[in-house]
């Protein structure tokens, strides 16, 4: 196989695995992340500064900190490292960057909406207590204490739903995975906020 065949496969194997993510932002910060992570010749000049500039306006876009210049930023970057790029990965990477920067799912990111709640400053972790059938189970998987609540007994009776400490939520979504009764979603936080919840 050949050096530009390797490089081919390569690039095959990360538009396969950023698709595996469903925020257009985070799918497009994976992608240039995979980019940087390799070799750069530093030949052109868009790709050998844009791009390190490019990851840092898409980090402050899944950080909920963006704001418009930051997608005109991104883009003008990605259009001049597809005229001026001289090898196809930089060419592909800008392209896959256009190809999903002017969706709905991506702009709105700067109001702080990542609808696919992929985006961990953007989401919250909360219990619905009508579902919650006070097992405990996620109250032993929380490795940072940050579920309350105190498993039922038989011999006690009232209601005590357990609760999400939004401070100490890593949002490493452990409880999510063991509540048996779906009692444990994921929300939009600003919205949330919103309805002061
Ligand atoms: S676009 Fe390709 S050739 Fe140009 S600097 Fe980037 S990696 Fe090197
Ligand atoms: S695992 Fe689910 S049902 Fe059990 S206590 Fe936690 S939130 Fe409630
Ligand atoms: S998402 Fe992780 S840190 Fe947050 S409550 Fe669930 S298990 Fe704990």
């Amino acid at each position: 196989m050949t050096q530009e065949e390797l490089k081919e496969k390569k690039l095959e194997d990360i538009i396969k695995e950023a698709e595996q993510i469903k925020c257009p932002a985070q799918k497009s910060l994976y992608f240039i992340d995979e980019f940087l992570s390799g070799p750069m010749c530093g030949k052109c000049f868009p790709c050998s500064f844009g791009s390190y500039e490019a990851r840092i306006r898409l980090k402050r876009v899944v950080g909920g900190i963006a704001a418009d210049e930051d997608i005109a930023s991104i883009k003008r970057i990605s259009s001049n490292m597809i005229e001026a790029s001289m090898c196809k990965k930089g060419k592909d990477t800008a392209k896959f960057i256009l190809d999903h920067i002017d969706s709905k799912e991506f702009t709105e990111h700067i109001s702080g909406i990542c609808s696919n709640n992929e985006c961990l400053e953007f989401i919250k972790y909360i219990i619905i207590p009508e579902k919650c059938t006070i097992c405990g189970i996620c109250l032993d998987v929380c490795k940072d204490n940050a579920i309350t609540g105190e498993k039922k007994k038989s011999y006690l009776s009232g209601y005590h739903p357990f609760e999400i400490a939004q401070k100490r939520c890593t949002k490493c979504g452990e409880c999510i995975k063991v509540c048996p009764t779906g009692a444990i979603v994921i929300v939009n936080a600003k919205e949330r906020e919103a309805v002061g919840v």
